[in-house]
């Protein structure tokens, strides 16, 4: 504590300004000895316009909050998706990120202001895009990257002792990254982890991730698989394997199978599981995959970072997995379905328009047919309801609330190729970094109460604290 003005100050004020009850922006403000830091920038992707943006009016309100540095830790719209709102509202930011996440926000940003556009013009939506291309060209000359295991520089103008910074490489996707923060308290060094989206086990392309050697103070810990108990009693190879057969019973019924995935990770790593089970002839080697979009563009620079960023095996290109683009024309991919073939397309949680969404259409009133879910779905996203629906036995399902319900008729499973960690993981991670405090974040109420129950019974030597949007924690 501090002894300023003779009134004592926090070391550590943190506020959430997304979401925290479901999985929402990822979005934290850190106030770290007079140094004003967010960690993530991300948009709600299950809202639109200033519904999705992190609460910025918090900062704007508040005369002893500003912003000196934004740290992005992964280029998935959840945690960037708002930063071209944040450059706009606080000019002056400094932006820090590795270098290829700056090369996937290039890709991906631009891809988002596009699809904004056409939403509006499709009367899809209410809202005029948050951003255009134009002023994202002015932004990406604003951020600053740097290479995980190198200290860099954080501290705010009116900082009273320097704040540094390091990248840890999460494992989670391609250039995702922890972070590491550190400063000098009163002569003692206070050390603040947040792990972002992480996970300590490898996944088909991408290693496990990287976490501090030395203790920690307080540490941000993701809690997304914390209500999923099923996910630590499997293993990957095992739900590789039961992919692969549910995958070749489909196709031998002459059914096609839909794989719906987020364009930045699950795809590249469903391509790579789908190339191991055609090598080892669990697949026929000649079954056609179709893949559309941007998760092309991002498969092609997974292969081109192959011997800059942790590989399991750098000679693994995604474009070496023989794939085809999906037609553009209806009436081209109703052709192609005459024909069994896996389709991996965008988006993960099958939200309205995407692609993923328009082929679950197709395909949902054929029971030769199936959907293969491969990564989380929020319960009120199409893909979690659809999950649902299926576990229920319910005979419709809407998909699209313009086209209204439709028999659900094709087959429906979860394989879990999750690029987050499962629960028992995250409660090692505890153990091996000490902290004093943990605060949990992106994790719904579920997820976030079973996380803190568990650390509270084997750690009890740690404070837990599970933040509101908004309220401010000072530690
Ligand atoms: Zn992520």
């Amino acid at each position: 504590m501090h002894a300023l003005n003779g009134k004592a100050q926090p070391q550590m004020i943190f506020v959430a300004l997304g979401d925290t009850e479901a999985i929402g922006a990822n979005c934290y403000f850190v106030k770290l000895d007079g140094t004003g830091l967010v960690l993530d920038v991300g948009v709600d992707p299950n809202e639109e316009g200033p519904e999705s943006l992190p609460r910025f009016e918090l900062i704007h309100r508040n005369p002893d909050w500003y912003i000196d540095h934004a740290i992005i830790t992964h280029a998935h719209h959840d945690h960037i998706g708002a930063l071209p709102v944040l450059l706009r509202e606080f000019p002056h930011v400094l932006v820090h990120m590795t270098r290829v996440t700056r090369q996937l926000a290039d890709l991906l940003l631009p891809a988002s202001a596009r699809l904004q556009r056409r939403r509006l013009q499709e009367g899809r939506s209410n809202y005029g895009p948050l951003f255009d291309e134009k002023q994202l060209e002015g932004y990406s000359y604003l951020y600053l990257t740097h290479e995980p295991g190198q200290d860099f520089n954080v501290t705010g103008l009116r900082g009273r002792s320097p704040v540094r910074a390091r990248f840890y490489y999460a494992g989670h996707v391609l250039g995702a990254a922890g972070v590491l923060l550190t400063h000098e308290e009163d002569g003692r060094r206070q050390r603040v982890f947040y792990t972002s989206d992480t996970n300590l086990r490898a996944q088909a392309i991408i290693p496990g991730g990287d976490y501090p050697e030395e203790p920690v103070d307080v540490l941000i810990l993701e809690s997304t698989a914390g209500a999923d108990p099923e996910a630590e009693r499997t293993t990957r190879r095992l739900e590789e394997e039961r992919f692969g057969e549910a995958v070749r019973r489909v196709l031998d019924r002459g059914g096609s199978v839909l794989v719906p995935a987020f364009a930045l990770g699950r795809a590249q790593e469903v391509l790579a599981v789908i190339d191991r089970l055609k090598r080892e002839k669990t697949l026929p080697a000649d079954v056609p995959v179709y893949t559309a979009g941007t998760m092309r563009a991002v498969a092609d620079l997974y292969d081109r970072t192959r011997f800059l960023t942790p590989r399991l095996d750098p000679s693994f290109e995604v474009f070496r997995v023989e794939q085809r683009r999906l037609p553009r024309r209806l009436e081209a991919v109703k052709q192609a379905l005459a024909e069994a073939a896996i389709y991996v397309l965008s988006s993960g949680m099958m939200f309205e328009r995407s692609l993923s969404n328009r082929m679950a259409q197709l395909l949902v009133e054929d029971e030769r047919h199936a959907i293969f879910l491969v990564g989380f779905a929020r319960e009120d996203s199409p893909a979690g309801q659809l999950l649902a629906a299926a576990e229920a036995g319910a005979e419709a399902i809407v998909l699209d609330k313009q086209r209204g319900p439709q028999p659900l008729r094709c087959e429906v499973a979860r394989f879990r190729f999750s690029g987050h960690s499962h629960r028992r993981d995250l409660l090692r991670l505890v153990e091996r970094l000490q902290p004093r405090h943990v605060i949990l974040v992106h994790g719904d109420e579920d997820a976030r109460e079973w996380m803190a129950d568990n650390i509270r019974f084997f750690y009890p030597e740690v404070t837990v604290w599970l933040p509101r949007s908004g309220e401010p924690l000072e530690l």
